[in-house]
């Protein structure tokens, strides 16, 4: 199923449900070139055949401009040109490091991603941020700037190793959180291997989740306002992850749960067992015994930081998200 989406800055084709094989039939081969990671092209680079293919090392760690400049270089050796689309098939950081790469390349070329991650196609792909990793500072380089097309296939998820999957879903349960009391509700009554399990409903739930990103995002591309809203659980999250390098998802579910106990204090909310208990279900840690004044010093150069202030985003309720400017003093009480 083909839908395109406008946003301010371009329009987004997303393919739904299509083998990645059909790929050919609305682009060029001979005009395209893939990069991948080596353990998504060691798994399924039979679907490769007719495409160049640059390989980068998987994982966060390598999401850095030593790699950006490889990827030029070998980009360059393949002769690409203002004509070629390049391609990102994978997790987030392949999708985050191909959006930056064909953003500068030759002043910037053209890009579509293949999704192959929970993560990246409820989350990463979409919207159009993309960057680079300098030290501890997660995507503190980057631009705005959105993919030609999002092409989802399934099938490439049966490749997708446990830990990738809890790491999604704490994805789909901040979407819920912020946005969609009902979702919340239907991930309680159900495992992740449910979800595993059956394709429709996990199609569906995909659906959801493309749909309240894309719709935000449509709100506020450029991040002035509501677009925050999506960094629920990152603030602390981010500062955690890249201190202690721990993945993605189980960071921002130790962010979110830090984020309910602010929210308790600060907005009157009510749900935090609530929302532990489900990041418990689906594997996620609700806690960690971190470092404060490490994790504050990081959070000092957080993009969401405004003087003395960081924009918080804080619950409600289960579905209603709100942004308030937190001081760095009322934040220190939750990191002692
Ligand atoms: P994220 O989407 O969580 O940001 P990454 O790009 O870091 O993820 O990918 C997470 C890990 O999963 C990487 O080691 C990557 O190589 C691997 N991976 C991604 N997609 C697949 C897949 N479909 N099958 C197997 N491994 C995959
Ligand atoms: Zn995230």
């Amino acid at each position: 199923m083909k839908k395109t989406v406008q946003f301010s800055s371009a329009p987004v084709t997303f393919y739904f449900d299509v083998a990645f094989a059909k790929l050919r039939d609305v682009l060029d081969p001979a005009s395209a070139i893939i990069l991948t990671d080596e353990n998504i092209f060691s798994k399924h680079k039979k679907y490769l055949k007719e495409f160049q293919v640059i390989v980068m090392p998987a994982g966060e760690a390598n999401k850095t401009q030593k790699t950006v400049d490889h990827i030029i270089l070998q980009l360059i050796e393949a002769g690409a040109d203002r004509n070629t689309t390049l391609i990102g098939l994978g997790g987030g950081v392949v999708t985050d490091i191909t959006g930056y790469v064909a953003g500068i390349y030759m002043r910037g070329i053209s890009f579509g991603f293949v999704p192959t991650t929970i993560l990246a196609m409820v989350d990463a792909a979409i919207g159009g941020k993309n960057g680079i990793d300098v030290g501890v500072y997660k995507n503190i380089a980057g631009l705005i700037r959105q993919p030609s097309f999002i092409w989802y296939d399934y099938n490439l998820l049966s490749t997708l190793p446990n830990e990738e999957w809890i790491n999604g879903f704490a994805e789909v349960i901040k979407h819920a959180c912020i946005k969609d009391r009902k979702m919340f509700v239907a991930l309680q009554q159900q495992k992740l291997s449910f979800w595993k399990r059956d394709r429709v409903s996990l199609a569906k739930l995909i659906r959801q989740n493309v749909d309240i990103k894309v719709k935000v995002v449509q709100q506020d591309e450029f991040e002035k306002a509501d677009r925050k809203l999506l960094n629920f659980g990152h603030t602390f999250g981010h500062a955690i992850e890249n201190l202690y390098g721990i993945p993605h998802g189980h960071s921002i579910s130790i962010g979110m749960g830090i984020a309910c106990k602010i929210s308790e204090k600060l907005a009157g909310f009510k749900e935090t067992e609530s929302i532990l208990q489900l990041l418990k279900q689906y594997g996620l840690p609700p806690s960690f015994a971190f470092d404060g004044g490490a994790t504050m010093k990081v959070m000092q150069a957080d993009k969401k930081k405004q003087g003395q202030a960081i924009h918080f985003i804080l619950l409600e309720k289960i579905g209603k998200a709100l942004i308030k400017p937190v001081s760095f003093a009322d934040l220190s009480e939750f990191t002692a």
